[in-house]
């Protein structure tokens, strides 16, 4: 049974909480308060319930005022913030940036969708480094002066109490200001160097201007790569199926001084039931037939240009009868020129693209998880506070 949420209260829950200096041995303590707004059948009930949230908000809250007599703030408010938001982006990094990364790695190379795709990645790891090293270098006990003036300023306008004067010393207060702070920079480091990584397939492929070829796949291809080379008739097999033999040879060996003209050529190979009838729910689909070329691995043919004659026989079901099918075949002969770049240029893009990808997105995930660790340990440094709940104990901060 469900009531009717008809009564909208909202309550102020406030507590003052009781912090020990680590660094002076004062004692202070800070007006806390929070608010929550909650729906409920009866007014009692809804009151009841933003109570209870808003002292659940209340025990979650950390103040931020700074030690009245040395001006410190204590390692749990400088910590609040950063393990908040070292966690927010290291998450988003993990959740944005491994996929895509993934699907980026084995992009062809020189393909706008690899570019588009890696910079994506660059962008968000660049985004997630620059959130963690501002992060980092906010330092809110920089300036210890200004942070006692903010305490007197907070104690005469009824926040803040002190309650036991400390001893400020100037060594232990620079132990207390920074902490980690080589780690902290370290992390930093390796999130812009990750975030460098990520992009060096782009890097590497734009660097060498190689020539680009629209027709193949991948459009960057070099001596010893393979190169998918598509046939410009179509076919119109059932559900797409086909398979082929399909042979290659350099049209311009001669040329080229190449001895051997023939090149090593793979093709589809779908396999189908040789028997089947028409069955009215297999539909016709248009191929284009294609095949592998694995061009020869001879490096004078680096920055070269190669004629390759593909020779293909397709085999598969044909629906253009209108009862039973029958298996079809047609051969398929088309040149392709080639520009080629440096050995091996497609094979290295994919393998700078993908390590870059994954050392980089693992370099910034790591450094923000690094130093969201880094907080939680500096938030556990600080010694333990007491809480005086405002219901239970009527101190006013006017009294
Ligand atoms: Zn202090």
């Amino acid at each position: 049974m469900t009531a009717r949420k008809a009564y909208t209260a909202t309550m102020t829950a406030a507590c003052w909480r009781e912090h020990m200096c680590g660094a002076c041995g004062g004692a202070f303590r800070a007006l806390l308060e929070t608010s929550a707004t909650s729906d409920y059948a009866t007014p009692s009930e809804a009151r009841l319930a933003a109570l209870e949230a808003a002292e659940k908000l209340l025990a979650d809250t950390v103040a931020m005022q700074p030690c009245p007599s040395c001006g410190l703030y204590q390692p749990d408010m400088v910590a609040q913030a950063p393990m908040r938001r070292h966690r927010k982006w290291t998450t988003i990094a993990a959740i944005a940036i491994v996929p895509l990364a993934l699907i980026a790695g084995p992009q062809s190379a020189g393909s706008i969708m690899a570019d588009i795709l890696t910079i994506a990645v660059t962008i968000f790891c660049a985004a997630a480094a620059f959130v963690h090293i501002r992060t980092v270098l906010h330092n809110p006990n920089r300036d210890l002066a200004a942070n006692r003036a903010a305490a007197t300023g907070a104690i005469g306008a009824g926040w803040m109490e002190m309650l036991v004067p400390g001893i400020p010393n100037p060594a232990t207060a620079k132990q207390w200001r920074s902490r980690y702070r080589t780690s902290r920079l370290l992390a930093c480091a390796a999130s812009i160097l990750g975030a460098l990584l990520t992009s060096a397939g782009v890097l590497f492929v734009h660097a060498h201007n190689w020539p680009v070829n629209e027709h193949a796949d991948p459009v960057i291809a070099g001596p010893g790569d393979d190169v998918k080379l598509t046939m410009v008739e179509t076919i119109t097999p059932l559900e797409g199926l086909w398979r082929a033999t399909a042979k290659a040879q350099v049209a311009n060996a001669g040329e080229l001084g190449l001895a051997d003209t023939a090149l090593q050529t793979t093709s589809n190979l779908d396999v189908w039931h040789e028997s089947i009838s028409r069955d009215f729910s297999l539909i016709a689909r248009e191929v284009q037939p294609w095949a592998i070329v694995t061009l020869p691995a001879t490096e004078m043919l680096a920055g070269r240009r190669i004629w390759i004659q593909v020779d293909l026989a397709a085999h598969y079901p044909d629906a253009s009868g209108s009862v039973s099918f029958h298996n079809a075949d047609t051969t398929f002969s088309d040149t392709y020129v080639l520009q080629l770049a440096a050995p091996h240029a497609a094979r290295d893009s994919v393998l700078i693209r993908a390590g870059g990808l994954a050392l980089g997105s693992a370099l910034v995930i790591a450094a923000g998880y690094l130093l969201h660790r880094l907080a939680l340990r500096e938030s556990n440094l600080a010694l333990p506070t007491r809480t005086i709940s405002l219901h239970d104990n009527p101190i006013q901060p006017e009294e």
